[in-house]
């Protein structure tokens, strides 16, 4: 580096983005600052977020409540080691996460994001048929178009397509994937619905260590809505065959889909439960596998008696209590009748998008839209039109989708739904053919 770049220049030339290319055209727009739902770039416009920064600051950015917390928390001890240590923000976080989650669960394990939550739910399934004498468990069945993470093993239960499996065939572990269920959120699930699964189960259940899916909506596989009913016989199965259920609830906990939890919508609690995202309310990384008592002590009468895992930044204190502080928050607010003002704003103003011959589909669950396109959209295009509308919306495929701050006012909402109806009218710009 002998000339000085300019901020573009650096982060075009040496910074990898999220699936991104190192050379590419793609924009990137500089943060300078952000408060409550809006967005500050350096070039001074100001941007409605549509993302909640992927799933996670669901109470705005800048809240004085959360920064009043965390700074407080510096003054007393931003990290230490977990091993042998413990300290009040994982003990109370803990108290409040197991009071507000499916009574079966009892033991939490923390990590630093989404993806290691998921390698920790698939090695305690694991340690836990080993505990049992049964090792050859140790496989996974798990649904196509599901999203579970970025690492080796949270990709091995990814959808074998998007998550590019061939790339990486000589590494990943051979999982058994199913399709994904067709019956909409709302709807029945009939036999045919779930014939994958129980076959898939009948077929592999001797090799099986666990069934793991995204309870209700798949996120970043699809944003898919699925009955609830599809959920409940699949936790009927897996009692059936005696195989353990993992949910991921790191998209859909703490409020999106209009429940605390997704699992809620059908009464379905699962052996292990994988959460993060929304939990520091998008402050810092942190993410919690939670299970039951009897798995950990199966896992604990196991050899080598120990669960192995343990990362550095465990429990991390300051996102501890970002957590703590985001969960008081977002309970003592309305956030019910938030989210069912927000479902309505997004069926509102999304309904118009329906209009257009490009658009498939477009389904509103809680506080999440999503519009389907008929084909993929250009991203590069689109993103600057959204900007130049003063939103932030980040498409991927055919899929625009919104998941805004629970904060989000109805103005913003609507000036939101109305730069994604607009720009998508003109959507033939920015199709890819
Ligand atoms: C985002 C996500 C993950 C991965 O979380 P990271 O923090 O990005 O590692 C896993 N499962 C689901 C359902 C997700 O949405």
């Amino acid at each position: 580096m002998n000339t000085p770049e300019s901020s573009e220049d650096t982060d075009r030339e040496h910074i990898w983005h999220p699936y991104s290319a190192m050379h590419s055209d793609a924009p990137v727009f500089v943060v300078e600052s952000a408060h409550g739902v809006r967005l500050k770039l350096a070039d001074g416009r100001e941007l409605i977020d549509g993302m909640s920064s992927w799933w996670s600051v669901i109470h705005g950015y800048n809240h004085p409540v959360m920064n009043a917390a965390l700074e407080n928390q510096i003054r007393n001890v931003s990290h230490v080691m977990f091993g042998g240590l413990t300290h009040d923000p994982a003990i109370e976080l803990t108290r409040q996460l197991l009071a507000i989650t499916p009574a079966s669960l009892d033991c939490v394990f923390y990590s630093d994001s989404g993806s290691v939550a998921v390698e920790v739910a698939l090695k305690m399934a694991i340690q836990y048929w080993h505990a049992r004498g049964r090792p050859q468990r140790s496989r996974f069945i798990s649904l196509r178009c599901g999203y579970h993470g970025d690492t080796f093993g949270a990709m091995s239960v990814s959808d074998p397509d998007t998550g590019m499996h061939s790339l990486f065939s000589d590494t990943l572990a051979k999982n058994v994937f199913v399709d994904q269920p067709r019956c909409r959120f709302g709807e029945a699930c009939s036999d045919a619905d779930i014939a994958p699964l129980a076959q898939a189960l009948e077929q592999h259940a001797g090799h099986t260590a666990a069934v793991i899916m995204e309870p209700i909506v798949q996120g970043a596989g699809g944003m898919w809505f699925y009955s609830a009913e599809y959920l409940q016989q699949a936790r009927a199965l897996c009692d059936h065959y005696d195989v353990l259920l993992i949910l991921d609830e790191i998209a859909t906990g703490f409020g999106r889909t209009g429940k605390l939890f997704a699992c809620e919508h059908a009464g379905v609690a699962p052996d292990i439960l994988c959460i993060g995202k929304a939990l520091t309310g998008g402050y810092l990384t942190l993410a919690a596998t939670l299970t039951s008592r009897a798995v950990a002590d199966t896992i604990d009468q196991g050899d080598p008696g120990v669960f192995m895992h343990g990362p550095t930044f465990m429990a991390n204190p300051l996102a501890c209590t970002a957590a703590l502080t985001s969960l008081r928050l977002l309970l003592e607010s309305p956030w019910q009748e938030n989210i069912r003002r927000i479902e309505r704003g997004l069926q509102q103003g999304l309904a118009p998008c329906r209009a257009s011959a490009s658009v498939a589909d477009v389904r509103v669950l809680g506080a999440i839209g999503v519009v389907e396109m008929k084909q993929a959209v250009d991203m590069n295009s689109i993103t600057r039109a959204f900007v130049d509308a003063g939103v932030w919306v980040r498409p991927f495929g055919k899929l625009v989708y919104l998941m805004p701050p629970y904060i989000i006012s109805d103005e913003e909402l609507a000036k939101l739904t109305h730069a994604v109806a607009t720009s998508l009218s003109q959507a033939q710009q920015f199709l890819i053919w």
